[in-house]
């Protein structure tokens, strides 16, 4: 590596691509979930000028050995409830809040999140989606700064003063409690629904009056 360029990748608030703060990130030791036994930091896949990004949780099990976020039977759930949204995981970004496994999928502690999320909100500025949804209700929590119902606030649009967030259901809650399959199915078609309405073109500006000048120029001024 060139001299200097491993202090930049040291220092994420440097980072001005979403490879330099992956980079930045890496073997990251900034909270204690870098010791309790995590195979490897998990940043985040997808397209990086994704308008959609999708943010969970945390790593799992799966996801800690691959490296990426939302694998195995959550990860196939993700992909077809994509699908009916319309929408694949190459034109998606997916990310988590905290970005290492905490130990036996415990919930991730106070000074965890606090400690990882400048760098998911670091990952959604480099993004610059236009909508950010939310899986389950910790990362609904973490990007509304509030405590929320997620079964309350799902499937409706929060508009915030930087972002527009559409919470959903987790699909591991989903597939751990069977009640909430139809709702989060319902939700995605929710958010198809949503960006359909997003993506109507604005209406046309009304034409202005034709200028003087052209009317002159009819009569060949
Ligand atoms: S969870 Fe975030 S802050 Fe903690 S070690 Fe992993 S990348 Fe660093």
């Amino acid at each position: 590596m060139l001299p200097g360029l491993a202090s930049m990748a040291s220092d994420p608030s440097s980072s001005t691509t979403l490879q330099e703060l992956s980079a930045a990130l890496h073997n990251c030791q900034r909270c204690k979930l870098a010791k309790l036994g995590r195979t490897q930091v998990v940043f985040g896949v997808g397209n990086p000028n994704a308008q959609i990004m999708f943010v969970g949780e945390g790593p799992g099990f799966y996801e800690d050995k691959q490296g990426e976020p939302f694998v195995g039977a959550a990860g196939k759930l993700l992909n077809e409830l994509l699908q009916s949204a319309g929408l694949s995981r190459s034109q998606v970004y997916i990310a988590n809040v905290i970005k290492c496994r905490p130990p036996n999928n415990r919930d991730p502690e106070p000074d965890e999140v606090d400690t990882c999320k400048p760098f998911l909100l670091q990952q959604i500025e480099l993004i610059k989606p236009k909508v950010v949804c939310t899986l389950g209700r910790w990362a609904t929590e973490t990007l509304l700064g509030r405590k929320v119902g997620i079964t309350k606030i799902r499937g409706h649009a929060v508009r915030t003063e930087k972002l527009t967030i559409f919470p959903l259901l987790h699909p591991a809650a989903a597939l751990h409690q069977g009640s909430l399959m139809e709702p989060l199915r319902e939700d995605f078609l929710k958010l198809k629904a949503f960006l359909d309405q997003a993506d109507r073109p604005e209406p046309a500006p009304p034409v202005p009056s034709e200028p003087q000048r052209t009317q002159m120029d009819l009569f060949g001024s």
